[in-house]
């Protein structure tokens, strides 16, 4: 249910609606638009109806939404959310690019293509440290080692860092270290994990699964900000269809789907989803031109010796052709990059 105040709402009429929603064992939610408040009352559908909403000063209406999602919806919050940590906001005028290695595979590598994504324009370092990996045999990553030089690599280049969370147990350590806290594909659906990174604020980029639906994804978003987390970040990456000639089929149409749907910032992993080097341009233009707020893309400084994911990765120097690009087509957009 939603509840939509009065324009002028007093804070003692806001606290006064809070407070009979948590009498009736629910828990509200507010959202402080520019033009109203609204408080979303989630829990049980029956305790929040029997409530006498509408009588209670400074209510405006009462609605239900109607979606399965509830939160993240753009009937809960009509204006788009501005999301993000430090400087690096997306959902904005502005885009913002995050680029780096798909493994972090040492200290030197990391660093020397975090200062080439800076000098690119990149703001957001990427790369893995507990790799998601399909055979048990492949690199799985550094893990802690790893986390540790995405902070050296933050702190020499000045750029924000986001990674992969893959058990509740590295939560601590990740949110301590780590910007953007990155949910990946294979475990969209780990309803454990997405309570867990609920209990934090970092943002978390939260990656489409495989299989998965518009509609689970969002689900998936409303378990993280359902259980307190608000900074979501969707991230279409690429989805399993009967297609192999890429390594998955970029759903384009999702991007301003999702951007009707919710209020949350979309961006777009064009080198996940086509799975080649020689895609990851046609694929960001479109993305951007698709409305997404920003981008993913893996680079590497060889890619042929890479650990994981080499034939998708651009090289520095293709990476910084590529951004150029992207600043024309952002400025034919109306935003900037
Ligand atoms: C990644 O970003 O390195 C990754 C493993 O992506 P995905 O979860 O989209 O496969
Ligand atoms: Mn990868």
């Amino acid at each position: 249910m939603i509840i939509v105040l009065k324009p002028g709402a007093t804070q003692a009429e806001i606290d006064h609606v809070i407070e009979k929603i948590q009498a009736a064992g629910c828990t509200p939610h507010l959202s402080r638009g520019v033009e109203r408040t609204i408080i979303g009352a989630i829990g049980d559908e029956t305790a929040i109806r029997n409530l006498p909403l509408e009588i209670l000063p400074g209510v405006d209406q009462v609605l239900p939404i109607m979606k399965p999602y509830k939160l993240v919806s753009r009937e809960f919050k009509p204006e788009s959310s501005v999301i993000g940590a430090g400087g690096v906001l997306l959902g904005g005028r502005r885009l913002h690019v995050m680029a780096g290695p798909c493994a972090v595979e040492s200290r030197e590598m990391l660093i020397g293509i975090a200062r080439q994504v800076k000098a690119a324009g990149a703001t957001v370092l990427r790369g893995g440290a507990f790799k998601p990996r399909t055979s048990p045999y492949a690199f799985q990553g550094l893990e802690a080692e790893g986390v540790r030089f995405l902070a050296d690599a933050r702190r020499e280049t000045g750029l924000l860092v986001a990674t992969e969370l893959m058990d509740p147990r590295d939560l601590e350590l990740l949110a301590s270290s780590a910007d953007f806290i990155q949910i990946g594909t294979r475990n969209m659906q780990n309803f454990r994990l997405l309570k867990e990174v609920g209990g934090v604020r970092n943002p978390v980029i939260l990656k489409r699964g495989l299989a998965a639906t518009i509609k689970d994804l969002l689900l998936s978003a409303e378990y993280i900000v359902a259980n307190g987390n608000p900074n979501v970040i969707l991230c279409e990456r690429g989805i399993r269809t009967f297609e192999d000639y890429t390594r998955n089929t970029l759903d384009i149409a999702a991007v301003p789907a999702i951007k009707q749907l919710s209020h949350l910032p979309v961006i777009v992993d064009p080198s996940h989803a086509g799975g080649r080097r020689d895609l990851v341009r046609p694929l960001s233009l479109a993305a951007l031109a698709a409305g997404a707020d920003g981008l993913m893309i893996e680079v590497h400084h060889n890619p042929e010796e890479a650990l994981s994911d080499g034939p998708q990765s651009l090289r520095p120097d293709g990476f910084a052709a590529l951004m150029d690009e992207l600043r024309r087509l952002a400025a034919f957009l109306g935003r900037e990059l």
